[in-house]
């Protein structure tokens, strides 16, 4: 097999070709948002070009071509993710909205005082915040399975705290805090064995290896175009068939109607259901055309190139003294979190920039992370496909520079 070649892809990348203080940029904050590639910025832009016009409502040409693109896009993002149907497709704005759809819509009106979610104590604000809104407002209790210090989350625990009145399971794929792979298939396994449905948040593993749905065997699995080379503000949440038919709509408003009196609407079918108003026709335009681009390289291809980064990275930032890895599961994405020599994070971010190093510093939005490992914040590196080993001896070279300057 043909070594990946990465400088080809690169070039896919205008961004990445840029100084950043006189220094190469070295883009490292792929977990927050990936780059795009020229061609997912063209097929925006041809689109802006040639066949705006608002979906769904037009008889007129362009409607019709805005249409088909629009909907060409959920036949790429079912096939993508193996969905059985256009119809389990959903467009939202991000994997927030995803996960907050699914609490007010599924979990609201099927919670009863004393029932249960089920989360894991890695979960980002996004898989945390919409349970407990979903619980205030029905008395219902958020229940949390523990994470161990490799960071992974305690399975035995898990199978102690799903029960009789356990809802649902949210669980993060990956981590965005830590990189943590989190083997989803054997919580899936026990949550069917107590028919509890399971929501996937797969906004840090969509971009980084093939997901199926169907070989999940997942209800709800959650992603944001914007890191996975696409759009901000699109994003998709995959349900299974049956339990979308029988969740209310959402949202009310245009396109998500059949008929509408002063007295009583009727609602359009799947996947309508969940649009109302005009959808981000060029988001999900972009979004079709970055799935392209990354099945053009291939999803294991990415994921075994990321591997490689990942092992590099790791091996190479344990080097350096006094820097500890935070999060050393046996199975991760290609996302670091460290911390070094006690220096504030936000100060080693600020150093690494003037290098041209482009890290994340913060908690990641996952405090309960954070205090678990009794840090207030990390320094988080994290990978994409067009990373190269040279930018990782870069980031090392930078954090050895901002040691010597705070150290
Ligand atoms: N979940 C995880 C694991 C994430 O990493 C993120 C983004 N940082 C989100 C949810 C939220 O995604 P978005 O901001 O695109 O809605």
């Amino acid at each position: 097999t043909p070594a990946f070649d990465v400088a080809a892809l690169r070039r896919d990348f205008p961004i990445l070709d840029q100084n950043i203080g006189g220094k190469p940029l070295v883009y490292l904050d792929n977990a927050a948002s990936s780059q795009r590639p020229r061609a997912v910025i063209k097929a925006i832009s041809d689109y802006y070009e040639h066949d705006h016009a608002n979906v769904h409502r037009g008889v007129h040409a362009l409607s019709q071509r805005a249409t088909d693109a629009y909907e060409g896009a959920r036949d790429t993002v079912r096939r993508f993710i193996n969905a059985r149907d256009v119809k389990e497709i959903i467009f939202v704005r991000g994997t927030t909205e995803a996960i907050n759809l699914v609490a007010q819509s599924y979990a609201r009106p099927a919670l009863k005082p004393g029932d249960e979610i089920l989360i894991s104590a890695l979960e980002h604000h996004a898989n945390i915040v919409p349970w407990q809104f979903a619980c205030e407002q029905t008395g219902a209790n958020l229940k949390v399975i523990p994470i161990d210090p490799s960071g992974e989350v305690d399975f035995a625990a898990f199978e102690k705290l799903i029960g009789p009145r356990t809802r649902l399971l949210a669980l993060a794929h990956v981590s965005n805090a830590l990189g943590t792979a989190v083997p989803v298939e054997q919580f899936i396994a026990v949550a069917k064995r107590h028919g509890v449905p399971v929501l996937l948040d797969g906004a840090q593993a969509i971009a980084h290896a093939p997901v199926d749905v169907q070989a999940l065997d997942c209800d709800f699995y959650c992603f944001s175009a914007h890191k996975m080379l696409g759009p901000t503000g699109v994003g998709v949440l995959y349900g299974r068939q049956q339990l979308l038919d029988a969740m209310p709509p959402w949202q009310g408003g245009g396109d998500m109607i059949l008929t509408v009196s002063f007295e009583k609407a009727t609602f359009n079918q799947l996947p309508w259901k969940f649009e109302a108003g005009t959808p981000n026709i060029s988001g999900v335009i972009g979004l079709g055309a970055a799935i392209d681009y990354l099945q053009g390289i291939g999803m294991q291809a990415i994921a075994a190139y990321e591997q490689q980064l990942l092992e590099y990275a790791s091996t190479q930032l344990q080097t350096l003294p006094g820097l500890r890895i935070i999060g050393t599961a046996a199975h991760k994405a290609a996302v670091v979190s460290f911390e070094l020599d006690g220096i504030h994070p936000h100060d080693i971010g600020t150093i690494l920039d003037t290098e041209g190093v482009a890290i994340r510093t913060g908690h990641h939005c996952a405090m309960p992370v954070m205090d678990f490992f009794k840090v207030p914040a990390t320094a988080r590196a994290s990978m994409a496909f067009y990373n190269t080993f040279e930018e990782i001896d870069r980031l090392v070279a930078a954090l050895k520079h901002a040691r010597t300057l705070l150290g």
